[in-house]
Parts: structure tokens; sequence; C-alpha cells
């Protein structure tokens, strides 16, 4: 794996431990996990099938796996790998990093970076031949000028800012980027292949907004067509314009919360048999009694009504649990969900096992598909008050990843 990859990962073959093979476990334990302290355990069949439900759903559009942000928690390597062997296309990142770090494990197919700041030197990426976003004419000029010294034709997404205020030109300076580009094209040095935008509100199906970008994303591709653009890709919907909008599929869908198996809006992605990629286990430290009356954590901002055992959890706010998520949020130990109790610590969380006495050494379920009535990323999403995207994506620190499943269990 590329020096670059940015968590540790353990890469371990074990195709007979998919999630649920595993007699009495939640997820498989496969060798190399029976002593697992706390780990990310991510099912590439699950990548795999998700990727090939959604392309299948949105052709004859094109998908693309948004696999930014360490492929939200799950790994970008073994997730890339996993989209392309399903027949992914396309594959999005945000970064020229994250763009770089695919194409030195050897990924070689159509690949999008969105995230530039001024200054950036775009030279290792189109040396690397990544497709870049523009925004402004002062990009496509640096961009241009970039390729022209390397002697390649840089291939530009040209961003047409519909409503979200983030990236991209508005409208009244939709023109002039799209002047730019066709200038620097008929000099050779860039080729416009895209032209896009993000939506504000795909999770609202009825949301009035979303069609009124759809409006400005037709006048744009309109004027971009009109000054001579032979568009190759438009693309405007995530995952939940892709499920739920399909007059918005267009050429190309960026998918990301969908690839992992995670909804997109309420409902939606179970609907299409989508399946959740990720599980995060681990072994109880410890379990013991209390009385009543005793306080529970920091601050004891909980104590026990009566006399109760708790378990603790050896995974806390350093590892991406938020402590926001006390009071609320559950973990699976010993075929129930627990309440967690008491402030989540940087390295730990107590829950309370209500009396039950599993052996310290115990599996837990911190989040999971919810197949076996484990949490799930929602319900922590639900407890914490932020979304799912947010929940999985923010898991790390010492937590160890581990890929199970997927058609090729030896990398690349
Ligand atoms: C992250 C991102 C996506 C993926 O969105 P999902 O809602 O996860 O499908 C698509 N496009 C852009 C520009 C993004 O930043």
């Amino acid at each position: 794996m590329s020096a670059t990859a940015p968590h540790p990962t353990r890469r371990v073959s074990t195709p007979g431990s998919a999630p649920g093979s595993d007699e009495g476990a939640v997820q498989g334990t496969g060798p190399g996990a029976a002593g697992a302290r706390a780990e990310i355990v991510v099912d590439l069949d699950a990548i795999e099938h998700n990727t090939r439900v959604l392309s299948a759903l949105v052709a004859p559009a094109a998908f693309m796996a948004v696999v930014k942000a360490d492929a939200y928690g799950h790994g970008m390597l073994e997730v890339a790998a996993a989209a392309r062997r399903a027949g992914a296309p396309w594959l999005g990142v945000a970064t020229a990093e994250e763009a770089l770090t695919l194409r030195a494990d050897g990924d070689t197919g159509r690949l999008l970076c969105w995230v530039f700041a001024p200054g950036d030197d775009y030279t290792a990426v189109l040396d690397a031949d990544v497709d870049v976003a523009v925004y402004t004419p002062a990009q496509v000029a640096q961009v241009a000028e970039t390729a022209e010294r390397l002697g390649c034709v840089a291939r530009v997404h040209l961003k047409i800012d519909t409503g979200l205020s983030r990236g991209g030109a508005r409208e009244p300076e939709w023109p002039a980027l799209v002047a730019a580009a066709k200038k620097a094209q008929d000099a050779g040095s860039l080729h416009a292949v895209g032209v896009w935008s993000h939506l504000v509100a795909s999770d609202e199906p009825e949301n009035p907004v979303t069609d009124l970008q759809a409006a400005v994303f037709d006048r744009a591709v309109a004027v971009a067509e009109q000054a001579g653009l032979a568009l190759e890709v438009r693309h405007v919907a995530n995952s939940a314009a892709a499920v739920l909008r399909p007059e918005l599929r267009h050429d190309l869908v960026r998918c990301g919360i969908a690839l992992y198996g995670l909804d997109a809006a309420p409902g939606v992605m179970p609907a299409i048999g989508l399946r959740p990629a990720m599980t995060v286990r681990g072994r109880l430290a410890m379990v013991k009694e209390i009385p009543a009356g005793q306080g529970v954590s920091y601050g004891h901002a909980w104590t026990a009504g009566r006399a109760t055992t708790l378990g603790l959890v050896p995974v806390g706010y350093a590892d991406g649990i938020p402590r926001a998520a006390s009071p609320g949020a559950e973990v699976w130990v010993d075929g129930r969900r627990r309440p967690v109790r008491g402030k989540v610590c940087m390295d730990q969380i107590v829950v309370d096992l209500e009396g039950d006495t599993p052996a310290a050494g115990s599996e837990f379920v911190l989040l999971g598909p919810g197949t076996h009535g484990e949490p799930t990323a929602d319900d922590w999403a639900a407890a914490i008050g932020t979304i799912n995207y947010e929940v999985v994506s923010r898991l790390g620190g010492r937590l160890v990843r581990r890929h199970v499943g997927g058609s090729a269990t030896s990398h690349r």
C-alpha cells in the first residue's frame, strides 16, 4: 500500500469471515481479529454490491464512486479497488493528495478531483492524468499553462454555482468562464469535458430549490454548447438525487453515501437494496457491578438509580466517537443494545448492562448494518444530532481498519 495512505489499515484475507458467517457474533471475527480491542470492519462485498446496484439504477448515466475523506472512513484504496472491480468507470475525490494517492496505488481509470485553492500547483495531478474541476477564468489559465508546459491536454469540468454558493461560477460570471475554457481549448492545452454542479437539498425531494438549480444548470449547459464546447459529461446528482430525481442523472452521477450503503434521505437506500458496509466492533475491556447511587464517568453526569452492571468499551472521542453521543447512544453487547452512561471519555465509554454479566472480552458492536439489532450509523447520528456522513467519516483515531470480502481478496 502507498506510504501516503491516510489511516493505518490491515489487509487480511479472510474470505470465511464475511459478516454474518461467524456463529453468535454480529460480525465475522476471522483470523487477526480475535484479540482486536476495537476495529472498523469494512465489507467489500457490500461496496461491490452497492456499486452494481447503483450503476444499474442510473444507467445509461455513468457511475462515479466518491471516495474522498478516506472513503467516508471506509478506507479509500480498498473501497476504490472494490468499486473498480464492480465496474465503476469514475472515481471522485476532493483533494489532489487523495487523487495522487489513488494513482500511486495503481488506479488508472477516470478520476475527478474538485477542491483547489489559489496557488495550488496542478503539475502533479495533470501529470497523473486526473480530471480537474475549474471555477474561475484565472484557474483555467493556470491549468492551461501547466498543461502546455507538460505537453499534455488537461481535462477540465467547468463548475456552475446553481445555488449552493460554494464552489463554481455564478450565472452572471458563467459566460466568461466558458469563454476562457473555449480559448484554452482552441489553443490545444485543455479539453472542457464536463459541466457540473452540486445540489443544495437533494435529500428533501419536496424542496423547490432543486428545480431552480436544475433550470440554472440547463441554461449553463446551453451556454457552453452554444460557445462550441462538445461536452462529454454533464453531472449534478449526488446519491440522493441519483435515486430520487432520475431526470437529474444526466450523463454521470456522483455517489458517496449510497456507495457505503447508508441512507442519503430517509428510507431511500434500503428500498433499492443497498447494504451498509461498515461495522465498528471490539471486545469489552471490563465488566463490573456497581451499587445504587454510584456515579459514572467524568463529572458523574449519570448516577445509577439502582444496582447495575457496567461494561467498559475501549473506544472514545479520540477515535471519533463524539462526546455528544451521551446521553442517547447505544452499543450492542451480548444480544442487546445497551445505553451509554455518563460522559464519553477520550479512550473509553461505559455502557449499562442492567444486571447482565457477559464476560470481559465479550464482543461489542458500536454500529453496523443493523441486521442483528445493533445500532446503525443513523442511530448514532440521531443520538448526536448530526448526519450519518459525519458519524462514519470521523471514525478513526486508533481504530484499526480491516477489510473483508470482495471478489479479489489479494489486493493489486
Ligand atoms: C461529497 C460529494 C458528493 C457525494 O455526495 P453524497 O451525498 O455522499 O452522494 C458528490 N459531489 C460532490 C461535489 C461532493 O463534494
